[in-house]
């Protein structure tokens, strides 16, 4: 379909949703269409999160692909189930929606998330459609069931490792190659899709929670910053050495190509890696991969003043950052 959602109709916006939601699910007794989901009682804990993505601060319509955004709404909603070490079920979608925004651009935000809600079995449940005459605003509330005790970010304690899924630092190059430097974009295809349509660990988390982790988070203001939030919340300090932590050859290119000012902050500090920081007590093995995702450890939770987290260069000197993360405020 062409043109805008102009007289599109809120009901048939709805509708469209409905028609387009994934087969009957167990926990789900009934979705989209009354007055309210029923869902299932489940014998697990029930896990419930949101995250909101609003139009000139997190996403511009013109840098992303709608189908892309559509997935990555859900993607960050994931990734705070998977830092859970939960597994996701239901979700609601609460969208306000220009009347001038493209008809295309709706339709692909719609499909990408039910795209990926079906990659993982979650079922859209729910939700609700205004219209606004600012920017666009989705949110996503995502459900998850904990088949183990949830991993908390209050967990760490002095003698644990520190460890990483994955890469870390792509997205924030991505970021900036789509922001800064466009004309690279085709010569730097993988930062790009990182940044674009991240993967959500959920197995990674899953297993984390089968008595590995002692505690976890996921990595989505910057990987220095999320450290802090569980050196703050597990009143312990963490020590991340540099030369550890995982990068990318895409990332090596990427600050290679555009020898940015501040490569460092790109390296641990860029936000949206959607990777997860885990802390694993020594007396457990440290397996080489989670998840089917490769697992690094990149320092030591230690003795300190709680929250501090110092970033060690190879030669044990600390380094100081620009930046540490992202922060709305
Ligand atoms: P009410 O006015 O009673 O809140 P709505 O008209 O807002 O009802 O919603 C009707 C049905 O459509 C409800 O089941 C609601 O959860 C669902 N719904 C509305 N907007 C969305 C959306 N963006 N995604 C999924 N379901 C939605
Ligand atoms: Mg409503």
């Amino acid at each position: 379909m062409s043109g805008d959602l102009r007289g599109a109709g809120e009901f048939r916006l709805i509708d469209e949703i409905g028609a387009r939601v994934g087969p009957p699910h167990a926990g789900v007794l009934l979705g989209i269409g009354d007055d309210a989901a029923v869902l299932a009682p489940s014998p697990h804990p029930t896990v419930v999160t949101c995250d909101t993505m609003v139009e000139g601060v997190h996403f511009r319509f013109d840098l992303t692909p709608p189908r892309l955004l559509g997935r990555k709404l859900l993607a960050v909603n994931l990734s705070d189930v998977a830092a859970m070490g939960a597994r996701p079920t239901t979700a609601l979608l609460m969208v306000s929606l220009r009347p001038d925004l493209p008809r295309d651009a709706w339709d692909g935000v719609r499909d990408g998330l039910l795209e990926l809600a079906a990659e993982h079995g979650v079922a859209l449940v729910g939700g609700d459609t205004t219209r606004t005459d600012g920017p666009v605003v989705l949110s996503v509330v995502l459900h998850g069931e904990a088949r183990h005790p949830p991993l908390l970010r209050s967990g760490a304690r002095v003698g644990d490792r520190v460890c990483v899924t994955g890469t870390v630092g792509d997205s924030a190059a991505g970021l900036r190659v789509l922001l800064d430097r466009p004309d690279l974009r085709g010569a730097h295809p993988e930062v790009v899709r990182r940044h674009l349509d991240p993967t959500p660990r959920i197995a990674a988390g899953a297993a984390a929670a089968r008595g590995l982790a002692s505690a976890a988070i996921d990595l989505s203001d910057g990987l220095v910053q999320d450290a802090g939030h569980v050196a703050r919340l597990s009143g312990v300090a963490l020590r991340i050495e540099l030369g550890r932590v995982p990068a990318s050859d895409a990332l090596r290119a990427v600050i290679a190509a555009l020898a940015p000012p501040d490569p460092l902050v790109l390296r641990v500090a860029g936000g949206e890696d959607y990777e997860l920081l885990l802390t694993i007590p020594p007396d457990r093995d440290i397996p080489a991969t989670l998840g089917g995702v490769p697992l690094t450890v990149v320092g030591e939770v230690v003795d300190g003043p709680p929250g501090e987290v110092t970033l060690v260069a190879p030669d044990g000197a600390a380094l100081a950052l620009q930046r540490k993360g992202w922060d709305h405020f």
